[in-house]
């Protein structure tokens, strides 16, 4: 069925893998854009060779619908890769996409990407498996999945309904707690589907980033208006100051954003609030200077850091998010707020406390949810179970996602008792 919706962006043509022509993902496409020349493709290969010629913002003009045949569930590579340096959260991400129809100057796919076409994989019945096997793996364990780690949740969501789709899932499930990321207003579907248990969250800025950065994005009013029609509705919210972003007047502008949030957002709805500040792989930061000259995102000094990232100095990162924190708090009360990827000394010199390793923080947020949202039927978590792996069965083999770092019993038994963030 066509949907009345009528998404921002303007591609020029489908490609799709022969595999695919049938699938649901594929007729929905075709469907909602008849105008569009649509050509099967019988090798994969020939073409990548094609688009890879093919600039970034020309390529993502393109849709491509193929499958994917690897694992669509993975653990978020901020922990596998740094997580001895920098605390993470034990998330998990669902990569149903790949590249995004908006154009964030800081976005970090623009050195990540091979294939600059918009990818949608359209086999998302084997991340329903996935996601049933997560759960049945794990039991005792509540379980943070997002959407959204290779592309924005919600940009093409009207067209493609993967997300109604993935909540179904989730809601026969009695310990995942899924979530999509977007800087969209694109809502209205979901707001007829069922399902609420189910995190909506916007990656926020300051009115003046979000016009000067944001290219394609919904605009900060637009987004405040998505929000508001969510939390009514009954969802959860998550929001994400990420990145943080210095500028001039990076204190008036952060200090209104929390101002409107208030306004649009009941603390009740909110699970969680993530703080990260603006980093960037050095090579990145070359092809953010071509294809954005005049972005003011590179304004403020910044060092290599021991993941390799460029980041601001430490001290213009704790003044940042003391600032925000302290706003935070003001406005919101009493609401989770975490840091992404930071170093354990940022977390003291802000909170006062840091965790111990990720299993930690993982173990935090699920005690949040637990007293939070009793509604939501979660496993009373126990702190001894989020030291362990998590683990995840693919159909002829298993495997572990995360490996936990050796941790005395007796700090989780202390942990416990101090934690209180
Ligand atoms: S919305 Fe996210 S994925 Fe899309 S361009 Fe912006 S940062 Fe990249």
């Amino acid at each position: 069925m066509k949907s009345n919706f009528q998404i921002p962006y303007r591609f020029k043509k489908i490609f799709y893998h022969r595999d695919a022509r049938n699938d649901e993902l594929t007729r929905r496409v075709q469907e909602y854009f008849p105008h569009l020349p649509a050509e099967a493709v019988y090798r994969e290969e020939d073409f990548l060779q094609m688009i890879q010629k093919i600039p970034l913002t020309e390529g993502k003009r393109y849709l491509w619908l193929t499958r994917y045949k690897g694992d669509f569930i993975k653990y978020c590579p901020g922990a596998t890769q740094t997580a001895q340096t920098y605390r993470c959260c034990n998330y998990l991400v669902i990569n149903e996409a790949t590249n995004c129809p908006i154009e964030c100057s800081y976005c970090f796919l623009q050195g990540y990407v091979t294939n600059p076409a918009m990818t949608i994989y359209t086999n998302y019945e084997r991340i329903q498996e996935e996601l049933r096997r997560l759960s049945a793996s794990n039991p005792g364990r509540i379980l943070r999945v997002g959407t959204g780690e290779l592309t924005d949740s919600l940009a093409l969501d009207p067209i493609l309904r993967i997300s109604e789709k993935l909540a179904a899932t989730a809601a026969d499930l009695p310990n995942i707690l899924l979530e999509m990321k977007t800087k969209t207003n694109h809502v209205d579907h979901l707001l007829e589907m069922p399902y609420r248990r189910l995190v909506i969250s916007w990656s926020v800025n300051p009115e003046w980033i979000v016009r000067h950065v944001e290219h394609k994005a919904a605009g900060l009013k637009q987004r405040l208006e998505a929000m508001k029609k969510t939390c009514d509705a009954g969802f959860l919210i998550g929001l994400h100051f990420d990145p943080i972003i210095y500028y001039r007047h990076w204190k008036e502008g952060y200090a209104e954003l929390i101002g409107h949030l208030r306004e649009a957002v009941s603390p009740d709805r909110i699970v969680w609030i993530s703080l990260g500040s603006f980093r960037t792989p050095p090579a990145l930061k070359e092809n953010i200077r071509l294809r954005f000259p005049r972005t003011p995102i590179l304004a403020g000094e910044q060092i290599k850091g021991r993941d390799g990232k460029m980041r601001y100095i430490k001290p213009m990162r704790a003044q940042m998010y003391r600032f925000i924190y302290q706003r935070l708090i003001e406005a919101f009360g009493k609401v989770y707020i975490y840091f992404c990827m930071e170093s354990r000394d940022l977390w003291e010199a802000v909170l006062g406390q840091s965790p111990s390793h990720s299993g930690t923080v993982d173990y935090s947020f699920a005690r949040s949810l637990y007293h939070k949202f009793p509604e939501l039927g979660f496993p009373q978590p126990d702190v001894e179970l989020y030291q362990r792996d998590i683990v995840i069965q693919q159909a002829h083999r298993v495997h572990v996602l995360w490996r936990s770092p050796e941790t005395a019993p007796i700090e989780g038994r202390l942990l416990k008792q101090r934690m209180s963030f």
